[in-house]
């Protein structure tokens, strides 16, 4: 099952708003195993609306547009689809009832405007809106099931999730599928791909391997379009297979994020954890966090920006600071041991590094981070260079410190 996306909006061709409503469709159809083969984003303009709706339909027989539904003259998709369509625009009470009650809500009344919105082309099906006030259109035919939904991300999702879905579900037989999601950290999408050619050029002819980089991580996707129990046993022995190949840089096979690795950890062993930050600035912190139920496994934290708040308040030796430059292993293995004391924590793991721009007064090269860790009989840092601007290098520290604490707590080099 094949299908398509049009999304619809000036401000996406202008860079101003990011089209994230294609990524979270696709996701969506993805689900019941409806294949996205193609993603068309245009403005609001009607010509150019039929033509990539002709171009869809050559291809698939399902095809999503979103935005241009709103009750503004730049919102041109509910009239150009009925003129597609040769239709005509007719009442829909419950969607003007729906409407009515929606401004109720903001104590707002329905001015002609309002009520335009519940005129619906005569040929599809009015999707309820429960979040916002355009209603969605359902046309279909023998060979194409045309949807279209407002922009709006929130009101897109709960009618893709309430009508859509469920409605493509009755109508197309959906042939199921299996993915596998295999999450690496600190190896290159290139180096894994050379590491892996062999095991890659001896997978079954129906299963394919995407390779998904994001930051500092490298995810791997092995898609089959089958799903019964046979498909599932050989999923799992695909899976199975790649540890003596890139286990080390495996964290987790079933789509967990690395904080939820750590929270998993550090509940079944009963341990909790606790940070000093230096260039990270509390986003380990946030990051731990913003885990359910931290309050389980993490102590606490603090920010030890300036070198005297982090002798006055850590309990770095001053000395060890003049000797060795605060960007130094001593300072990052000194930082995560008072932590340790400081909040009587199981572990404690610590960053001091050059964030960027401007380079420190040691010439540290930008992007230089030393992690250190503190934990039961173990006491050390690690050096990392990213290279990167600012955010991207606090984005990466804060991810391979916490990933040292898992290494460590694994007790992998
Ligand atoms: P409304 O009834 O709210 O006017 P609409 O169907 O007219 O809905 P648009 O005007 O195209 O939708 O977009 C409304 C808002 O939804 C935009 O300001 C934008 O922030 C967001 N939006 C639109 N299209 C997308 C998209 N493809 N991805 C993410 N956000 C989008
Ligand atoms: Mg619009």
């Amino acid at each position: 099952m094949r299908a398509e996306i049009i999304t619809i909006g000036d401000e996406l061709l202008i860079g101003q708003v990011l089209d994230t409503n294609s990524t979270h469709i696709s996701s969506m159809l993805d689900e019941i195993g409806v294949k996205t083969v193609r993603r068309q984003s245009i403005g609001d303009n009607c010509d150019e609306i039929k033509t990539a709706l002709n171009l869809a339909k050559k291809n698939s027989s399902i095809i999503i547009i979103t935005g241009g539904l709103g009750p503004t003259a730049d919102d041109k998709t509910r009239d150009c689809l009925c003129e597609y369509f040769h239709d005509e625009l007719v009442l829909n009470k419950d969607v003007l009832a729906d409407i009515e009650h929606m401004l109720g809500l903001r104590s707002m009344t329905m001015t002609p405007r309002n009520a335009d919105q519940a005129m619906v082309p005569s040929k599809s099906i009015a999707i309820r809106n429960t979040k916002g006030t355009a209603p969605g259109m359902y046309f279909s035919d023998e060979t194409h099931v045309i949807v279209s939904l407002p922009g709006v991300p929130y009101e897109m999702e709960a009618m893709m999730k309430k009508f859509v879905l469920p409605e493509l579900a009755k109508s197309y037989p959906v042939k199921s599928h299996l993915h596998r999601v295999v999450t690496t950290i600190g190896v290159s999408e290139s180096g894994l791909a050379d590491t892996l050619k062999d095991w890659e050029n001896s997978l079954p002819d129906d299963v394919s391997l995407a390779y998904l980089p994001g930051a500092g991580m490298v995810k791997l996707r092995l898609s089959c379009y089958r799903a019964d129990s046979q498909t599932e046993a050989l999923m799992n022995k695909l899976v199975e297979s790649l540890d003596p190949l890139i286990g080390k840089s495996v964290f987790t096979v079933n789509g967990e994020t690395m904080e939820q690795v750590i929270a998993r950890m550090l509940l079944s062993t009963h341990q909790n954890v606790a940070v000093a930050e230096s260039c990270t600035g509390g986003s380990i912190a946030q990051l731990l966090t913003s885990v359910p139920g931290s309050s389980q496994w993490f102590r606490g934290g603090v920010v030890a920006y300036a070198e005297n708040i982090k002798v006055a308040v850590l309990g770095v030796d001053e000395n060890i600071i003049k000797t060795h430059g605060v960007v130094s292993e001593e300072v990052a293995i000194s930082m995560a041991s008072c932590a340790m004391n400081k909040f009587k924590s199981d572990w404690a793991i610590s960053a001091t590094g050059v964030a960027g721009p401007g380079g420190d007064s040691q010439k540290n090269p930008v992007g230089t981070v030393w992690a250190g860790i503190a934990g039961p009989g173990i006491s050390y840092a690690r050096k990392f260079n990213f290279f990167h601007n600012r955010a991207r290098n606090i984005s990466l520290a804060t991810l391979f410190v916490v990933n040292e604490l898992r290494k460590s707590m694994l007790k992998i080099k």
